[in-house]
């Protein structure tokens, strides 16, 4: 993407790439998160120049199927792939698991092979309660596929198929998965209900302990906690890797003191996925 639009309250602007980069620092911030791809107006993020000679850019990973400016990449072709394949998931089984820590195959479609602990992916056989028996099928997920269908569109955000989160914690996938920009707070953290909210990273704070989508402007996701355990697992060194990053956590959203800025608190460092943008 060479251009994006920014609208940013009453000012609306299109700025090229060049443009954009030779804003102050200042500006840079103010109106990174109030941009989107100029043909499909999927949220877009600006990606800095890096100190290994990567130029700066716009992207999105919101790009329509037929968008001009998305353009092909083994990236958003995985990510297709898995939103075609969670859709067969939902109409084929009662019951999806998610597991936290299967990370997925980056580089191909093949299904990864598990610990032998989990099970990839099994039929039970349960009694109901008139006592016959009923074929329930539970389907294992992992984290990457799941963020990677959300974000290509899958049927899975508004399924009514139970999702277990943990054993016995069952929630209907519409109920559970939510997009940060539709994140509802609540007034603490002890009231919160704990879900799955995904999107893009737009950017981080300097320190890399607060992340900010690109979604909606009105969300921090504090990680420092859990920071050196998320970067290592996820390959994280530097700011810019978060820009334009999928991620999908499970956490509590609720209104920080002053009720001016939500927060989504992570469960642990466990339950989250980020997929760094490959281009
Ligand atoms: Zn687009």
């Amino acid at each position: 993407m060479l251009d994006a639009k920014c609208t940013y309250g009453e000012e609306v602007c299109t700025y090229s790439i060049l443009g954009f980069q030779e804003l102050s620092e200042t500006d840079i911030e103010k109106y990174r998160q109030f941009l989107e791809c100029t043909e499909c107006k999927g949220k877009a993020f600006f990606r800095k120049k890096s100190s290994d000679g990567k130029g700066a850019c716009f992207g999105s990973r919101y790009h329509t199927e037929n968008c001009g400016e998305g353009g092909s990449s083994p990236q958003r072709e995985r990510e297709s792939r898995h939103a075609v394949e969670v859709n067969q998931i939902i109409s084929d089984s009662n019951l999806v698991s998610i597991d936290f820590f299967s990370l997925g195959s980056k580089s191909s479609s093949e299904p990864k092979a598990r610990p032998s602990k989990s099970k990839p992916s099994t039929n039970k056989t349960s009694k109901t309660h008139s006592g016959t028996n009923k074929q329930t099928r539970i389907k294992v997920l992992g984290m990457e596929k799941v963020l990677n269908s959300l974000m290509r569109g899958s049927d899975l955000a508004e399924s009514s198929i139970l999702i277990e989160v943990d054993n016995g914690y069952k929630y209907k996938a519409k109920n559970l998965f939510v997009n940060f920009a539709d994140a509802e707070a609540s007034d603490s953290s002890k009231d919160a209900k704990p879900k799955m909210y995904w999107g893009a990273i737009s950017h981080s704070d300097k320190e890399l302990e607060w992340l900010n989508p690109s979604d909606c402007n009105d969300i921090g996701i504090p990680i420092y906690k859990h920071k050196s355990i998320i970067f290592d697992r996820f390959k994280v060194e530097k700011g810019r890797d978060l820009e334009g990053a999928g991620i999908i956590l499970f956490g509590k959203c609720f209104w920080n003191s002053k009720k001016t800025r939500k927060i989504i608190e992570l469960w642990n460092s466990d339950r989250i996925f980020i997929s760094i943008a490959e281009d």
